[in-house]
């Protein structure tokens, strides 16, 4: 099969960089990491210092202007690494909250955050959850209030990505409580860490991904200039909804990252294992099993490829991504679930990367637009929309 597009020759000779630069720098310190259940300002200066955050930013702030396919293969890679947190915590500033401030801050703003969003003195974070409000985005209940040349914010946060470490947060407030409907009435507004009534509440225990935070957060009678409004006031939901095709993506590359490497594992285990005399893999209920995986997997990338390519070409992808993130990141899960199986009583063990993997991946049929959310979209593309919203 023809290679896709986005993955030239030099794309692929990066990818052998960026692992020779993970397998030194970083590899050494993921299980003390993950014990610390926190990703250190090391790892995102080490980062920044080869060029590997937001590595797409115009070099006139630090970037290289690379194409797309550079950032899939630091996806893709920090995802096999076994650690998937290292990933989410990447993507989150790099491909998700990075580009909001490219698009939409003021050119004096652009000057300040973004040099350091490359370099890894500056991480960031997107703040859309709240505790009553997650898929329901439009109805969030965080406010901020003109006053003078300030904007008051007032309310939480919570599951938030890089909470915890980043410097910067775009947060999605309702600017307008009395807008005729709800998603009208919010924008975004740049938060900076050290602003006085941004209180970081708690780091929350997460169930996998230990090795990155997940933070609530409290705004109280925050106080930011009005230049730290993005675009257009009461236009948030629109820029949100916009930008989550690319986030969706990631999560899709991520998802297929993570199955390949995962049955990988499950394969060599099966191979190797032996039980009654025989290898476990040749028993032909474990031999099925795999080669339903395998399958999925070798489809996934498949689809997943056309998909990037047509993001790279500049199409609208909104309903394939849309079908890539559910399905793949439920194939994932599935792909997870066999390799553990096969891995027995092993597979059930903290030490055995097949339980991470398991753990891990568990978060990606729910962020981003649960996978529930992706089929309502879907739903509606296919003239089955129900009556809400
Ligand atoms: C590890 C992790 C990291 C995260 N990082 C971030 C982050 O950085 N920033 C951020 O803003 N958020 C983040 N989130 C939050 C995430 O985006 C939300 O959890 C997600 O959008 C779901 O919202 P909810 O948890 O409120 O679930 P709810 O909206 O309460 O939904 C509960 C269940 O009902 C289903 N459901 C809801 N509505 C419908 C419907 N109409 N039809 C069918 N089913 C429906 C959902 O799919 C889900 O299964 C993160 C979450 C996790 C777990």
């Amino acid at each position: 099969m023809a290679k896709p597009a986005y993955l030239t020759t030099e794309v692929e000779s990066f990818r052998t960089a960026f692992r020779r630069f993970l397998q030194a720098e970083v590899v050494p310190h993921l299980e003390t990491w993950e014990a610390a259940e926190r990703t250190p300002r090391e790892f995102w200066l080490a980062m920044g210092r080869h060029g590997y955050l937001c590595p797409w930013l115009d070099p006139a702030f630090g970037g290289s202007g690379a194409e797309f396919g550079y950032s899939v293969i630091i996806c893709e890679e920090l995802g096999r690494t076994g650690f998937m947190g290292l990933q989410t915590g990447v993507s989150v500033h790099s491909d998700i909250t990075v580009p909001y401030l490219v698009q939409l801050a003021g050119e004096e703003e652009k000057r300040r955050w973004l040099p350091g969003c490359a370099t890894g003195e500056t991480v960031t974070a997107i703040g859309m959850t709240e505790p009553e409000v997650g898929s329901d985005l439009a109805q969030l209940r965080a406010t901020a209030v003109r006053e003078g040349d300030e904007w008051v914010i007032n309310g939480q946060k919570t599951f938030i990505s890089n909470g915890i470490e980043s410097d910067l947060i775009v947060l999605a407030v309702r600017t307008d409580a009395g807008a005729d409907q709800a998603h009208r009435g919010v924008s975004l507004i740049v938060v900076e860490s050290d602003t006085p009534g941004y209180v970081k509440s708690r780091q929350l225990k997460k169930l996998g991904q230990h090795i990155q935070d997940t933070a609530e957060l409290f705004f109280e009678d925050c106080r930011v200039p009005v230049g730290n409004l993005l675009g257009a006031e009461g236009q948030g939901f629109r820029y949100l909804m916009a930008n989550l095709q690319r986030e969706r993506l990631m999560i899709s590359v991520a998802a297929q990252a993570a199955a390949e490497q995962v049955l990988e594992k499950a394969l060599s285990y099966a191979r190797e294992r032996r039980a009654f005399g025989k290898s476990v893999g040749s028993f032909q209920h474990n031999a099925f099993k795999l080669v339903e995986r395998a399958t999925e997997v070798e489809l996934g990338r498949t689809f997943l490829d056309s998909v990037i390519d047509e993001y790279v070409a500049g199409e609208d992808i909104g309903r394939k991504v849309s079908m890539a993130k559910w399905w793949l990141s439920d194939m994932a899960n599935r792909v997870a679930y066999d390799a553990v199986q096969i891995h027995g009583g092993y597979g059930y063990m903290a030490e055995y990367p097949v339980a991470r993997d398991y753990v891990d991946v568990r978060a990606m049929p729910i962020y981003a637009g649960s996978n529930e959310i992706m089929k309502r979209i879907l739903a509606r593309t296919l003239g089955l929309g129900d009556d809400e919203a």
